[in-house]
């Protein structure tokens, strides 16, 4: 019986790699599972953070842990608390609690006594050179670095040097601690690397205390090991910095962390480093870090996409150990699947074409009653005025309708969702013959749901009552870029600037029903046939502004199912 119970319920998928290690070291006799989210608040979190996030946060929880959150804090220049902030909370939109926040510069007392300690065991050494310097001699793959003239100084000197580094006695870049290791060695981290810098430069947490920084490589795993990280989870990029990581934590003999790569996300259409995207917010190609076009956290929610979707779209591309591109598809598929359960449904006329029906009586208006979700029923009914003038979409009506149309067209009938049948009568046009209205009749026994005399009406089209509509401008956003990888030159582009797409944004002014007047801002619909949409920030009662957050067709699952 007890095996019966053990055994994982048939939907479960099996084991990430990161899961069997963890079970592995479970089986070792580990009895702690404790992982961190290590940021660096130097910009927004995006779409391939909240993969990192919920792969920390979520094998922590999976496996009864603990996730710190740690602000890597220690470029001073780059950072800023507005990020702090955002990181915050884009985190627990996600639905993710840290055990503690911390922050690396609150261990810049112990990093800087293991510096010492690390100088007094022969290991680190004061360079008068300049990083310049130090690049230039690091030497190259197959040939061996230069020893710095100050490689061989004095444990004295060393310390003499650091502490007046510390104390500020020296400008910028004017001389650096390096660990002592191997100028010959296969990995060029190895090749003596820079443990601290002189930066006279005030810190967002430490103010001017400090005027000399510690690298990522002192600093990560340093602060790792103080939090008695068991599974520290990074991005493949890290895997050379691995034996170094190791090499810091076996020389200063400290609480052992290990560190554990998995590939990073990247997805078509899509950019994700900090330092280009706050280019695109600093150049005004995009409205702000929220912008809806922009793959963060705090533009995917502005746009409409919700914690779970999030969520699930991490699940679904899984963890995986070599770098790929993930169809941005993908994504609006998880999306659209969570929006389908959760939204309400609304009708919203994006390209108006009026309708005026001549046998309805002028200035009635009846009360439709229209289903709010057809996959909740606790979500019940709601009311929809209906009146002699109509808003349909352009796109439901043709003039020279093909073979097999069942929409509106000239003599044809169709039905309008939740309301009577209609028949075209008359196409009015302007002077240029466009079509500026139609005129039709109505089935005053079709009501119901069927028609006077059983004939079978096959399209359903969605209407807004003119009477009642509200105006509103709906936000349509597409790829931000029309390349799908958005540093593609092969067809002669010399950045990825020229690969922005000049459609990105396209707005329109929508006809709405009513009941939409009041949507709280970011709340889920389903506009019926067009897609998901929720009010913008930027939606104000005298002037609603509608997000699509994705459309309704699924060309992804259609293509991979
Ligand atoms: P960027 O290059 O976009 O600025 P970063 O790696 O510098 O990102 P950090 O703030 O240093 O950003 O990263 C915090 C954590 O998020 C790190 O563990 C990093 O590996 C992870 N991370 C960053 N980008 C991705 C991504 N695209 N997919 C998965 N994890 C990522
Ligand atoms: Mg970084």
């Amino acid at each position: 019986m007890a095996i019966a119970n053990n055994e994982a319920p048939a939907k479960e998928r099996s084991a990430n790699f990161l899961e069997e290690i963890i079970q592995e070291s479970i089986a070792k006799g580990e009895t702690r599972v404790q992982t961190r989210f290590p940021p660096e608040p130097n910009g927004y979190l995006h779409i391939g953070h909240a993969k990192s996030i919920c792969i920390n946060f979520g094998l922590a929880k999976k496996y009864g842990g603990k996730c710190n959150l740690r602000f890597d804090d220690t470029n001073p220049t780059k950072e800023d608390v507005e990020y702090v902030d955002s990181i915050k909370r884009d985190i627990q939109w996600l639905g993710f609690e840290w055990a503690l926040e911390r922050y690396a510069s609150d261990y810049f007392d112990q990093l800087y006594d293991w510096a010492v300690e690390l100088i007094k065991k022969g290991l680190a050494y004061v360079d008068d050179q300049t990083q310049e310097e130090i690049r230039l001699t690091r030497g190259t793959v197959s040939e061996p670095g230069k020893p710095s003239p100050w490689r061989d100084r004095s444990v004295e000197e060393n310390l003499d040097l650091f502490t007046r580094m510390r104390n500020g006695e020296f400008a910028d870049g004017e001389k650096v601690l390096r660990a002592k290791i191997d100028m010959g060695h296969p990995n060029m981290l190895f090749r003596d690397p820079i443990m601290y810098r002189i930066l006279h430069t005030e810190h967002h947490r430490t103010g001017n205390k400090w005027c000399i920084y510690p690298m990522y490589d002192y600093a990560h795993g340093q602060s790792d090991s103080i939090e008695q990280i068991t599974h520290s989870i990074c991005t493949l990029e890290f895997d050379v910095h691995r034996p170094l990581y190791d090499w810091f934590i076996d020389a200063l003999e400290i609480y052992p962390s290990h560190q554990y790569e998995f590939a990073r996300l990247n997805l078509t259409y899509t950019m994700m480093s900090k330092r280009n995207l706050l280019k695109l917010v600093k150049e005004g190609a995009v409205m702000g870090w929220d912008d809806p076009r922009m793959p963060t956290i705090c533009a995917l929610r502005r746009k409409g996409y919700t914690p779970a979707s999030v969520r699930a779209f991490a699940e679904m591309v899984g963890v995986a150990k070599r770098d790929n591109v993930i169809d941005l598809g993908k994504m609006e598929y998880c999306v659209r699947e969570d929006l389908n359960k959760v939204a309400e449904r609304r009708m919203a006329v994006l390209n108006p074409l009026k309708v005026v029906i001549t046998n309805w009586e002028e200035g009635k208006v009846e009360m439709r009653k229209a289903v709010n979700n057809p996959e909740d029923e606790a979500a019940g009914m709601r009311e929809v005025p209906f009146g002699r003038e109509i808003y349909i979409d352009r796109d439901d009506f043709m003039e020279n309708p093909p073979k097999k149309y069942f929409r509106l067209s000239p003599g044809q009938e169709v039905r309008l969702r939740y309301s009577y049948l209609i028949k075209c009568e008359e196409v009015v046009k302007d002077a240029e013959g466009n079509i500026t209205e139609l005129r039709c009749t109505y089935d005053p026994m079709s009501g119901e749901g069927s028609s006077s005399d059983g004939r079978r009406v096959k399209g359903v089209i969605h209407w807004v009552s003119a009477a009642h509509a509200l105006e509103a401008e709906v936000r349509l956003f597409n790829p931000l870029f029309v390349t799908e990888d958005p540093f593609d030159t092969s067809n002669g582009q010399t950045s990825w600037e020229d690969n922005l797409n000049p459609e990105s944004m396209v707005k329109v002014k929508a006809f709405l029903e009513p009941a939409l007047k009041d949507a709280p801002v970011g709340k889920a619909y389903q506009f019926e046939r067009v897609g998901y949409f929720c009010a913008d920030t930027d939606s104000t009662p005298e002037n609603p502004v509608f997000n699509r957050t994705v459309t309704l067709k699924d060309s992804w699952a259609k293509i991979n199912k």
